[in-house]
């Protein structure tokens, strides 16, 4: 059975690219029969804001969507910490108290994600004195696990390979996984059998894809949607102030006639579904 899900950050309001993500993740669903999860990622530190969990769930509710709610990311912290120990043991991750400042000093190149990091600490020991971050060591990862591919539903057969991103944070130096490790682990304690998304998180599944395999994950499919853009090209992010559906809510809006509008491939003026 197809299990799909839709996983914000309680980090800002939703917006249409959200309700966008959550109709495509829920109509999949519900056409294959199959069950739609909502899942909070409330592991951002300070910029997770609790309250923002239940304007979610009014928000999805208002758009018509019916779902299944999976437990939120701040519940599971210890299952994350197991698994960063047993990685840890095996090697597979190496201490970095670099700051941000620090790398970009190093002029690194870009990478899907910002910049590449430049590898400063790899090598290094453990020294538990002060709060660090710990970073796959994604050679070592490709050479335990091989070559690894993904079914992605919208992008065809992919290759992974990690190095794109260079060696990515596992786990934060102010909280025990990042969205990468806590994401993967979640998907699979969750039972997601189709990872739905927007096209700006493909990059992300290079990643996930070689932590299935190095944790003997179960192994889902992937479908990345596209992202709704501005008409200067930029996605809706919270950040530039796209109209929140809370506010469109609480403004009268009808939430389903929105969502069938969406559907239908309306936008509203100066929003359009981005071509790749
Ligand atoms: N929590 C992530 C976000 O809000 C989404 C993660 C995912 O769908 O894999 O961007």
């Amino acid at each position: 059975m197809v299990v799909t899900r839709f996983a914000p950050s309680p980090n800002g309001s939703l917006h249409l690219g959200h309700a966008y993500s959550a109709i495509v993740a829920h109509d999949i669903a519900k056409e294959r029969g199959g069950r739609f999860l909502l899942r909070v990622e409330d592991i951002d530190g300070s910029r997770s804001l609790p309250e923002k969990a239940e304007e979610f769930r009014e928000d999805l509710a208002w758009l018509g969507l019916e779902w299944e709610e999976v437990p939120q990311q701040s519940t599971r912290l210890e299952a994350y910490e197991e698994v960063a120990r047993d990685l840890l043991h095996r090697g597979l991750l190496y201490p970095c108290s670099c700051t941000r400042s620090e790398i970009q000093a190093l002029k690194p190149r870009i990478g899907p994600d910002g910049a590449i990091y430049p590898g400063t600490c790899k090598g290094r020991s453990l020294v538990m004195d002060k709060p660090i971050a710990l970073r796959l060591d994604a050679d070592r990862a490709m050479a335990e696990v091989g070559e690894l591919f993904w079914e992605d539903e919208t992008n065809g057969t992919q290759i992974a390979d990690p190095r794109v991103f260079g060696d990515v944070v596992l786990v934060r130096k102010d909280a025990p996984a990042s969205y990468h490790l806590a994401a993967t682990l979640d998907d699979a304690a969750d039972g997601v059998t189709l990872v739905t998304r927007g096209q700006d998180l493909f990059a992300m599944t290079h990643v996930h894809r070689v932590l299935q395999e190095l944790l003997h994950l179960p192994v889902p499919t992937w479908h990345h949607h596209p992202i709704l853009i501005g008409d200067d090209g930029e996605k809706l992010a919270k950040r530039r102030n796209s109209p929140s559906l809370a506010n469109r809510r609480k403004a009268g809006e009808d939430g389903r006639e929105l969502a069938g509008q969406l559907r239908a491939g309306r936008f509203p003026a100066g929003i359009t579904l981005a071509s790749a």
